[in-house]
């Protein structure tokens, strides 16, 4: 399983121009490549592979002191990205998809990743030679670590959390709030346990999760809190003039409020999900599988459904329930809102979303709809596991009759 740490980096304003030209040299290659592939196949009808690439840099760099001055794993993981590009719009391609996105070039690059090589290290007790990968980080004992950056030498690094696991690969990226460091590590895979308590999650605009116990967690709407500052910044940035001074400060203060929303969305999400696993203590946790793409189609509540970022919660979700051998699976969200979860009748009226409680015509059950709808979730989620088809399904198509009649 692999594990990305973020930390903050720490260059001096000297590293940094270092770091920018670096970025500037990588795009360049970047879009060399791409070209390449392009022309390739335009003129000669043949499709060049990673390898091939990776094999002509190595000329190039033999050749020019405009590629060999520069790190080689920062040009290799470069080509290896191009390479991804081409793989995905392939991919597409096969699917069928409705845009292929064809890899474009790119005006500018802002992350340089680079892949650890493993060196030879002598065992000094034994006297035998081990591969050992390189570590990226020197530890100084002082409230700044030191990264190792090839070509550049150490950057600070504030590394709040020790690393865990075996590292991988680096990516140092700017971003609007400054400079970031993500460590990928390998770490050992946890084996799931035995499920012995699950919940039901039903995710929604008015609150931002229902579970199946009836707790509730308030939806923060970042967006919404920050509407107003950004509505000014976006104004301000409009009445400037193109590209100059001015306009690039204000780019960069619009830039940095739209980051800090997109931080505390994420921090609010992984603390959710992991307050599911661990603070509530369920083993299983399971949800819908909601199509946000189809759902903000619906443009009155497109803005509230991607601030809350559903997809973003159920991919933290599986991802925490990965790492600590829990369990999260997710079901067809179909008419979970109109059925009873007490005598699994289908209302056939769809309740409005200002209508918070359900209420059944046939049991006489009265809920939240929420959390009528999170009991549905657990219930379909426990058919799939006994390999049923759900209750209502069958009721459906065993008398479809008998459902009319006690409705009308
Ligand atoms: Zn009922």
């Amino acid at each position: 399983m692999k594990m990305t740490f973020k930390f903050r980096g720490k260059p001096t304003k000297t590293e940094e121009r270092w770091l920018f030209s670096e970025f500037r040299h990588q795009k360049q290659l970047q879009n060399y490549m791409l070209q390449m592939r392009h022309q390739m196949w335009d003129y000669g009808r043949k499709s060049v592979s990673m390898y091939d690439q990776i094999n002509h840099l190595k000329d190039l760099r033999a050749a020019t002191s405009h590629y060999s001055e520069h790190p080689q794993d920062m040009q290799v993981s470069t080509i290896k990205r191009v390479n991804a590009a081409h793989e995905h719009f392939q991919r597409r391609c096969r699917e069928g998809a409705e845009k292929k996105g064809y890899p474009r070039y790119k005006s500018s690059v802002r992350s340089l990743s680079w892949s650890l090589r493993k060196h030879k290290v002598k065992d000094k007790a034994t006297g035998t030679f081990r591969r050992v990968r390189q570590h990226p980080i020197r530890e100084t004992g002082t409230r700044y670590n030191r990264l190792k950056v090839p070509k550049l030498g150490e950057i600070k690094i504030r590394m709040h959390r020790r690393l865990i696991g075996d590292p991988k690969e680096v990516t140092l990226k700017k971003t609007a709030r400054g400079w970031y460091v993500f460590i990928v590590c390998e770490v050992p895979d946890t084996v799931p346990c035995v499920p012995k308590s699950a919940c039901g999650v039903d995710v929604g605009t008015h609150t931002f999760l229902t579970t199946s116990a009836g707790e509730t967690e308030e939806n923060p709407r970042f967006y919404r809190q920050a509407e107003r500052k950004l509505v000014k910044l976006h104004r301000d940035l409009s009445r400037k003039t193109y590209q100059s001074k001015r306009w690039y400060k204000a780019k960069d203060a619009l830039a940095k409020q739209a980051d800090i929303v997109a931080c505390q969305r994420l921090d609010f999400l992984a603390k959710t999900a992991y307050k599911l696993f661990h603070h509530k203590d369920f083993d299983a946790v399971v949800a819908e599988k909601l199509k946000s793409s189809n759902m903000v189609k619906n443009r009155h509540l497109a803005k509230s459904i991607s601030d809350a970022s559903w997809g973003m919660f159920f991919e933290w979700c599986s991802w925490v329930a990965k790492r600590d051998g829990k369990h999260f699976h997710q079901v067809p969200p179909h008419h979970t809102s109109q059925t009873c979860s007490e005598c699994c009748q289908k209302s056939p009226v769809k309740l409005k979303l200002s209508e918070r409680l359900f209420h059944c015509k046939s049991c006489g059950l009265k809920l939240d709809r929420d959390h009528n709808a999170a009991l549905n979730i657990l219930h379909r989620a426990a058919c799939a596991l006994r390999g049923e088809v759900w209750d209502t399904i069958l009721y459906e198509t065993r008398n479809p009759l008998l459902q009319q009649a006690c409705w009308s």
